[in-house]
């Protein structure tokens, strides 16, 4: 084999292992980074302090990494060990989306609406940063319903003209009551009914990797159930900041959205 045969091994090693996922290198992207030999323990690795998903494939051990939308442009570094790997971050544009909401309180929240939705943010954030030790081979995702996928993830948001938030997940068009199933085998973190998402069910797969579903109509799932790939969770519906019946699906890896596109069959 010649060194540029070796070369382009290499490189098709650290870009994709399951056929339903590439690695993404732009903001709410991720990275597939190849972090040891397979014969060896399992090596940890983290992302600005906070532990990173690592998954055992063919001959190697990689970190899969969640690149936060707020990162600008450039070089992340990546913790293994004594070593550093580092990652270039592409530009990428994401569209503005201008969004009328009919209930103004769910644009400008009065104090007491504030307080609930700080709480609120706590709860969901302890959830999101969940990091339970358990062995994976693949990040793939069934589709939570079926229905028309939006590509409006990252994108810049504008509620009756005021700047919000990006975008942090992936909007599915389903009418209300349609079933909504788990993406994959977890447990569930945290179920509520909160200010902003409505009705929500959090599933932790496992080292970090976590989905969210948001606006149900209601929830058949209670905090600390297994759940299996498939398995009802709920059913669409309009509850929280909503112009219309939808499944919002988030996607997260260590503790940051990411495009949940990455991980479903186009
Ligand atoms: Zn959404």
């Amino acid at each position: 084999m010649t060194n540029r045969c070796i070369a382009f091994a290499a490189l098709l090693c650290l870009t994709t292992f399951a056929a339903a996922t590439e690695q993404s290198l732009r903001p709410g992207g991720i990275a597939i980074v190849e972090i040891g030999a397979a014969q060896d323990a399992a090596p940890s690795a983290s992302l600005n302090g906070k532990k990173v998903l690592v998954l055992r494939r063919d001959e190697h051990w990689y970190a899969v990494v969640g690149i936060p939308l707020r990162t600008n442009p450039g070089e992340l570094t990546i913790l293994t060990g004594d070593e550093q790997k580092i990652i270039n971050v592409g530009a990428h544009k994401y569209r503005e989306q201008h969004l009328t909401i009919k209930n103004k309180s769910q644009v400008n929240p009065d104090q007491k609406q504030l307080d609930r939705i700080f709480g609120e943010r706590k709860i969901i954030d302890a959830a999101l940063n969940n990091f339970r030790s358990v062995l994976l081979d693949d990040v793939s995702l069934s589709a939570p319903v079926a229905g028309a996928h939006s590509s409006s993830f990252g994108s810049r948001r504008f509620f009756n003209e005021q700047p919000r938030s990006p975008h942090s997940g992936m909007d599915i068009a389903a009418n209300t009551g349609t079933p909504i199933t788990a993406a994959r085998n977890g447990i569930i973190a945290a179920t509520g009914n909160y200010f902003f998402n409505g009705n929500t069910v959090i599933v932790d797969h496992g080292q970090g990797f976590v989905t969210m579903y948001c606006h149900l109509s209601e929830t058949a799932v209670s905090e600390g159930q297994h759940v299996t790939s498939g398995e009802i969770l709920g059913a669409v519906g309009a509850t929280g900041r909503v112009t219309g019946p939808h499944l919002h699906f988030g996607t997260y890896l260590n503790g940051t959205a990411v495009d949940p596109a990455i991980f479903l069959d186009p």
